[in-house]
C-alpha cells in the first residue's frame, strides 16, 4: 500500500530550477514545499551505482536531518553502445562549467570511436529516479524512462543537458526541438513524453491527493 503524502515536504535539492519545478506540481495537491538548501541541510556524498541508489541517498539523508518526508531525484542519459555511459555521471560529463556541448560531442566521439554510426546502433535512454523517504523509514520510489537514440549534430534551441541530441522513438524531433511544455507536461497541453514526467505521474498517482 503506497503512503499519501500531505503537509510539508523537503525537497532534498540545492538546485533552484528543481525546486521551483517541484513547488510547481506539488502546490495544488496541498503540499508544502521547502527547499534542503533553505534549512541548510548539507549535501550527501551520491556514493551509489543506480539512479535509484543516489535519489534514495539523497531523500533519506534529508528526511533523517529535517524530520519530514524528503523527496529526491537523479536521472541522466543512458548509451547502450557505450555500456551505460554517461549514465549517473552525466552530470559530471558536462565538467565544472557544466558545458553540455562540449558533453554531446563526447557522447558522439566515443560512439564513432566503437564504431556505432547507425541510428540501430546509438540507441539510448533518459532515466528518472525517485524517492520519497519519511524519517521512519518508510520510502516510496519510482522510475521513468523515454527510449530514443543519439542524434548528431544535436538539434533545436530548447532544454538543457543532452536534449538537443537525443531523438525519442516515434518523433522526428529532438528533445531540444520541442519546448519544455510538449516534453515535459501532460496531454492535452503537452506530449507527458520525459523520463521525469513519467516519474511524476506515477508518483502522484501513488502518493498525492487531488
Ligand atoms: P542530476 O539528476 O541533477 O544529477 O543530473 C542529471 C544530468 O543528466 C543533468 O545534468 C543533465 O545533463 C542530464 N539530464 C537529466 N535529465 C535530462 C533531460 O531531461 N534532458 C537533458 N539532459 C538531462
Amino acid at each position: 500500500m503506497s503512503r499519501t503524502l500531505t503537509g510539508r515536504l523537503v525537497i532534498a535539492t540545492h538546485n533552484p530550477g528543481k525546486l521551483r519545478e517541484m513547488q510547481e506540481l506539488l502546490a495544488p495537491h496541498g503540499i508544502e514545499a521547502v527547499s534542503a538548501g533553505e534549512l541548510g541541510l548539507g549535501e550527501p556524498e551520491e556514493t551509489g551505482t543506480t539512479f535509484r541508489a543516489n535519489a534514495r541517498i539523497k531523500a533519506e539523508a534529508a528526511a533523517k536531518a529535517a524530520n519530514l518526508p524528503a523527496f529526491a531525484d537523479d536521472s541522466g542519459l543512458v548509451v547502450d553502445a557505450l555500456d551505460g555511459a554517461p549514465g549517473i555521471y552525466s552530470a559530471r560529463w558536462g565538467g565544472p562549467e557544466k558545458d553540455f556541448v562540449m558533453a554531446m560531442g563526447k557522447v558522439d566521439a566515443e560512439l564513432n570511436a566503437r564504431g556505432a554510426v547507425t541510428p540501430a546502433q546509438r540507441t539510448a535512454r533518459f532515466v528518472s529516479a525517485l524517492c520519497i523517504a519519511w524519517p521512519d523509514g518508510h520510502l516510496e520510489e519510482f522510475e521513468g524512462i523515454v527510449e530514443g537514440q543519439v542524434v548528431a549534430p544535436p538539434r533545436g534551441p530548447h532544454g538543457f543537458g543532452y536534449d538537443a541530441c537525443f531523438l525519442p522513438d516515434g518523433y522526428s524531433q529532438t528533445f531540444g526541438e520541442m519546448t519544455s511544455v510538449e516534453k515535459h507536461s501532460m496531454p492535452p497541453l503537452g506530449l507527458g513524453l520525459s523520463h521525469r514526467a513519467r516519474a511524476f505521474r506515477q508518483l502522484a498517482l501513488a502518493c498525492l491527493e487531488g
